[in-house]
């Protein structure tokens, strides 16, 4: 749902999403998004729905004061005011099948994408259960995994195969060369859903900002729920989002 100006005045809550919507991919916060932010916590409780585990995120962050929902909702943080710290409240682990079923199952997509060569391991394996398959491997070297897809044209016709494959998984066009593979019920909707009934927040108190809510990016489920949201197309126009809907 796009936002129409109308939660101004409910809401409580402001969710967002890092990469792409507060920061560069993979690069630490900003000072003045950073301001935002603190404008921001004046008036509302604030929330990271992330792709990433939550101490990466918090990281990237610059240890800000915040709530942290880490890979998908899979693991959570909050932030402990006294103690300056993020403390994770939860870790999922979920395991679906044996590694060898998913290892030979990207093989066999390798194959019919004619992209058998790579550089290192071909999937990569999570604690929690999450897998990423980088097209270009796991130790591919990190100028020409940001060159192999920026506009994400060459996943996108993958896209549907790679879901296809992993049908017991939600499956998400990530980072610059790779596919997120998630068990299932977990993204960012069901996430934040969660997060929502345990700290006491109903949903129309709720503000999401998310850049990648088209269809394979991992703001989608958020984007197509009952949650408004505010789509932001370039970090370093978050300010003016803000402003625009909110301040
Ligand atoms: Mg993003």
């Amino acid at each position: 749902m796009l936002c129409t100006g109308r939660p101004k005045q409910t809401v409580r809550l402001v969710a967002l999403d890092m990469d792409g919507t507060i920061t560069q991919h993979r690069t630490p916060l900003e000072p003045q998004n950073r301001a935002v932010l603190d404008a921001l916590s004046e008036r509302f409780h604030l929330v990271i729905v992330g792709a990433g585990a939550c101490r990466r995120i918090h990281g990237q962050l610059g240890g800000y004061p915040i709530d942290v929902i880490g890979n998908y909702g899979m693991e959570a943080g909050e932030y402990d005011r006294g103690r300056g710290e993020l403390v994770i409240v939860e870790s999922q682990k979920v395991t679906v099948e044996p590694r060898e079923a998913v290892i030979e199952r990207a093989a066999k997509l390798r194959r019919e994408f004619g992209m058998e060569t790579f550089a290192g391991e071909g999937v990569e394996f999570h604690a929690s259960g999450m897998i990423t398959f980088p097209l270009l491997g796991t130790k591919a070297d990190i100028a020409d995994k940001l060159a192999f897809d920026p506009d994400r044209s060459r996943r996108r016709p993958l896209y549907p195969v790679v879901k296809a494959a992993f049908s017991q998984y939600t499956v998400f066009i990530g980072g610059s060369s790779s596919f997120d593979i998630v068990p299932k019920p977990f993204d960012k909707l069901y996430a934040l859903e969660r997060y929502c009934a345990r700290r006491g927040f109903a949903r129309e108190e709720v503000l999401f900002f998310g850049d990648d809510y088209l269809e394979g990016g991992n703001d989608q489920q958020v984007y197509e729920s009952g949650f408004a949201f505010a789509p932001v197309d370039d970090y370093r126009a978050f300010p003016d989002r803000v402003r625009e809907v909110l301040l």
